[in-house]
């Protein structure tokens, strides 16, 4: 009989990983907590995937709406620093897509419907000789080779096989809503870092064709206590003065606690975690989705590797392969961008003056801004 996987979570990597095992004809079962229930804010949380990731949706023939950037600028706010990536710089067609949160789920999970149970969880599971077995919410045990978490940030299951090795509350807010720019190039996302706030805006085809952007808008925590769309256009006018344009809010504004972490292991006999439930990002990089598609691939192709040569694929001598293969890239991604974070925190002057003269050196050297583009589309690891 052909060896099983259960996957516990079916957000966007969970399906994901799904479609991966469905490509290698390997059986799969997802147990998602929540149903899928869109809401009227749905449109609004953006994501931006890395052109690895766009071509393995492509391939396994996911489609649905997304916005292609060809340019990424990023300002220093408090000073003249900048430095430009384009497409053409690294021979490529775009440096990433953006999507909308809920269309990409909704396309994932239409694909791999009818092996996805809802409304039920994984509330514990122990090894028996032919792989897991799980117990769920609703009382019914299921069986597989291999367990995969999948469950996003604070995993239980998770948790229960492995601990932080870091961890971290940035004591800030992610603000995401909606803006119409009639000044800015649709091609181009834009990165502004002020002070304490980093402003990220990705174009944002939603069906329309008026200039829409996504606003990814990290800031502290009292500030986005007190922001709220009746002062928000006084707290914009500086972005509008760095950019020379106007900034039209057309939605509200969803909010998101900023934190990092990572395990120290991602695997035990007959289970594994990928994905946000071992390791978050500072968004401000758009990274988290891509390394979890990263994780699922690779796990997939040593699940299959596993199960061609007739091995057990709960084994931990193959999991490990996976972790090998994942867990320092994942660990060097995550510490990179809290760098960069520290980096535009300081307020000290002459680190500013350190800061903006770095960036516009950088802008000069192509074969730097080259390496920077392959690593950020996922082509180059590092
Ligand atoms: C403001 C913001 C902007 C971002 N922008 C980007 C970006 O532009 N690009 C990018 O790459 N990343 C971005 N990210 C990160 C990205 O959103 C996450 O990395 C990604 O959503 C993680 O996907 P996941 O499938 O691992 O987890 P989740 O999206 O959290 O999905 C987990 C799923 O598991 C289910 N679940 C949870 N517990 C259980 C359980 N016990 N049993 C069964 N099911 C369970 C949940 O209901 C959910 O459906 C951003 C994050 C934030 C906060």
């Amino acid at each position: 009989m052909s060896q099983s996987v259960l996957i516990s979570g079916g957000g966007i990597v969970g399906s994901f990983l799904g479609l991966e095992l469905a490509a290698r004809e390997i059986p799969f079962k997802i147990i998602e907590k929540k149903p899928f229930a869109p809401s009227i804010n749905d449109h609004i949380r953006s994501l931006t995937l890395n052109l690895s990731a766009c071509e393995r949706l492509d391939y396994l023939g996911v489609t649905t709406i997304s916005s292609l950037i060809q340019r990424m600028k990023v300002f220093d706010g408090s000073g003249s620093g900048k430095l430009s990536f384009d497409c053409g710089e690294a021979n490529i067609d775009f440096l990433a897509k953006v999507f909308s949160f809920n269309d990409l789920r909704e396309a994932l999970l239409r694909k791999v419907e009818s092996s996805v149970s809802v409304g039920d969880e994984i509330t514990s599971f122990k090894r028996i000789d032919s792989g897991i077995q799980a117990s769920l919410s609703n009382g019914s045990i299921l069986e597989s080779n291999l367990l995969v978490i999948a469950e996003g940030r604070n995993s239980n299951l998770a948790q229960s096989i492995a601990s932080e090795n870091f961890s971290k509350d940035y004591e800030q807010v992610a603000k995401t809503f909606l803006v119409e720019i009639p000044e800015l190039n649709r091609k181009e996302a834009i990165q502004v870092f002020h002070e304490k706030e980093i402003f990220a805006l990705m174009p944002y085809r939603n069906g329309t064709e008026i200039n829409q952007f996504s606003v990814v808008w990290s800031m502290p925590k009292d500030l986005a206590l007190d922001l709220s769309l009746a002062n928000i256009s006084t707290h914009l006018q500086k972005f509008e003065k760095k950019l020379s344009c106007n900034i039209k809010v057309i939605s509200e504004l969803l909010s998101f606690p900023l934190s990092a972490h990572h395990l120290d292991t991602y695997c035990d006999h007959g289970v594994c975690i990928i994905a946000d439930a071992a390791h978050s990002i500072h968004p401000l990089a758009g990274q988290g989705i891509n390394l979890g598609i990263s994780d699922a691939i690779i796990l997939a192709e040593e699940i299959e590797r596993a199960a061609n040569s007739n091995k057990d694929i709960g084994q931990l001598a193959f999991l490990k392969k996976y972790e090998l293969r994942r867990k320092a890239l994942n660990a060097s991604m995550i510490k990179g961008v809290d760098l960069l974070f520290n980096l535009f925190q300081q307020d000290n002057p002459y680190f500013r003056l350190g800061r903006n003269f770095g960036l516009k050196m950088v802008d000069k050297f192509s074969f730097l801004k080259k390496n920077f583009i392959l690593h950020a589309s996922g082509i180059q690891k590092i």
